[in-house]
């Protein structure tokens, strides 16, 4: 790794400006889990970092009304620690769990798993299915951008110059809710999924008709993908099993996954069906 500069700005104003002044020469550092794996890997393309830590403002968790707001620069292991975000959230508890090692949840940051922009992340996964809103300040203001929104492509965002994703929005889902994320990969744990999906099903009170589902799928295309059709297949229909087979193999028409060192593409889109299924019928929970 060659000489680069290091800079540790004390609050966001000096964050921003000193990442806008420096241009694409500098990168942002959060818990530095993805950047510093890039690093070490190289050849990189900038000449400096500029470590968020200081900027204590941009962690924890504020509960307001039907709202959660969490600061981006809060760690992993944070999310896995907060009761009142197990109790209304327990997806994205789930989520972090499964993320690396208790090491790698200490230092990593839910803000950092959004923007490095890994379409096999799982934090972010979870985070577009309950359809969240990112907070972002940069150079001419502050703006609020919906997650799905959030990617360009694999590893891009629509971060400019100087901009810092400062915290993330999520609003309650309807009470009578339920969630479920499926990782699969190689091993059991410590393990970058292979495909991830996330479901949030809610049903009409009282009957066995569902009011709305949302689908998220992940490692199965460039960014990670909202299934609007299967949603919307699912929209006010009795919970059947032929139902939930439709809306996964709608699913895994959507997707167009690749082939790389950890899976094949026709192994990953077999999958993202087979994990749809089971994720509905497990949301659903009850008889079908
Ligand atoms: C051993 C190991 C295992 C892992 N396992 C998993 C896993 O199971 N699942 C998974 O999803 N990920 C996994 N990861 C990846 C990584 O830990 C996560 O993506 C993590 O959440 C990244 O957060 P960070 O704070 O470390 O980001 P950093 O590495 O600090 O930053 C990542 C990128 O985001 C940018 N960035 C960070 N914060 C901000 C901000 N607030 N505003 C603007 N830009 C920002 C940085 O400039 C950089 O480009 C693993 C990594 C390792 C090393």
């Amino acid at each position: 790794m060659s000489d680069i500069n290091y800079w540790e700005p004390g609050n966001l104003i000096d964050a921003v400006s000193l990442l806008a002044n420096m241009g694409d020469q500098v990168r942002a550092l959060a818990g530095g889990t993805d950047l510093l794996v890039k690093m070490k890997k190289g050849p990189i393309n900038w000449k400096g970092i500029v470590n968020l830590k200081g900027l204590t403002e941009l962690k924890g968790f504020v509960f307001e009304g039907e709202t959660i707001t969490i600061g981006a620069l809060t760690q992993i292991s944070s999310l896995i620690e907060n009761s009142l975000l197990g109790l209304h959230f327990p997806v994205l508890v789930d989520a972090a769990r499964s993320l690396g090692t208790p090491q790698v949840r200490n230092l990593a940051t839910i803000g950092g798993n959004l923007c490095n922009a890994s379409p096999a992340a799982d934090v972010a996964l979870v985070l577009l299915m309950y359809e969240a809103r990112l907070l972002i300040t940069g150079p001419s203001g502050s703006r609020k951008v919906p997650v799905h929104e959030f990617y360009v492509g694999s590893g891009q965002t629509v971060l400019q110059l100087g901009e810092i994703l400062t915290a993330i929005e999520i609003d309650l889902p309807p009470l009578n809710s339920k969630g479920v994320f499926y990782k699969h990969g190689k091993r059991k744990s410590h393990e970058i999924a292979l495909v991830n999906v996330a479901v949030l099903l809610t049903p009409q009170p009282g009957t066995k008709q569902i009011s709305r589902a949302r689908i998220a799928v992940g490692a199965v295309a460039s960014t990670q993908l909202r299934i609007k059709e299967a949603e919307d297949s699912l929209r006010e229909v009795i919970a059947t099993l032929g139902a939930f087979e439709k809306a996964a193999e709608l699913t895994k028409e959507a997707v167009n996954p690749i082939d790389d060192v950890r899976s094949t593409a026709s192994y990953r889109k077999q999958m993202v069906g087979v994990l749809t299924r089971r994720a509905l019928v497990e949301a659903w929970g009850g008889e079908l």
